[in-house]
């Protein structure tokens, strides 16, 4: 049945529903997912100066990519209205994510980022039909690449909009979250993973969904 829109729940409601959230996640393919306040995201400036420096090939390519994603600003005031998120993490091999990646390492790791994006997706669907109406999510990288790779992005062209409205959204990084410094807030063992190759032991792609 419907969730019924309420002005407010009990905190043991709440609680039950974001532990569905956690086990949902882990259920679509996370590794890991915790439940956490909205005073452990971290928003910083220089992640999204990142995206500039070295340039990203999707730089201004994508209305979910700098400049058109939420500045880091507006992002303080969208979570400072949030309590909670299901913040999540999928671990995947290396050499996925690190060095000069073959064709055939760059395809499995599309695969990886559909799955985290239909895990925010799903996330951000299932609780906005219970109720929690202004539950929004973000995956990570670019909507560019997981899904638009060989196409302009309409939601750049007036009048039209996204074409995967129910899966594309802003990366955590595009908006100014501190990946890296949350995933340490919850223990997770994460590396730094660029364009040299690397033995860390396992790469990690993360996503996030405010709920309440
Ligand atoms: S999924 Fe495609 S159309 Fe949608 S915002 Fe991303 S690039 Fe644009």
């Amino acid at each position: 049945m419907a969730g019924k829109i309420r002005n407010t729940i009990s905190e043991s409601e709440l609680q039950q529903d974001l532990q569905k959230y956690r086990t949902r996640a882990i259920a679509l393919g996370a590794t890991d997912a915790q439940i956490i306040t909205t005073d452990m995201v971290m928003i910083d400036e220089r992640v999204r100066a990142k995206c500039m420096y070295p340039k990203c090939e999707h730089f201004g390519t994508s209305a979910n990519c700098p400049p058109y994603s939420m500045e880091p600003e507006q992002t303080r005031i969208l979570v400072d209205r949030f309590r909670y998120a299901i913040f999540y993490r999928i671990k995947v091999p290396t050499e996925l994510l690190a060095g000069k990646r073959p064709p055939e390492a760059l395809a499995s790791q599309a695969q990886f980022s559909k799955t985290r994006n239909q895990i925010t997706a799903t996330l951000e669907s299932e609780a906005f039909y219970d109720g929690y109406y202004l539950a929004v999510g973000f995956s990570g990288g670019s909507c560019k690449g997981s899904f638009c790779s060989e196409k302009d992005c309409s939601a750049l062209e007036p009048g039209k909009g996204c074409r995967f409205p129910l899966l594309a959204r802003s990366s955590m990084e595009a908006v100014g979250m501190d990946v890296y410094f949350m995933a340490t807030a919850v223990d997770w063992d994460i590396y730094p993973l660029g364009r040299a190759p690397s033995d860390a032991p396992h790469g990690t792609l993360a996503g996030i969904v405010f709920i309440y």
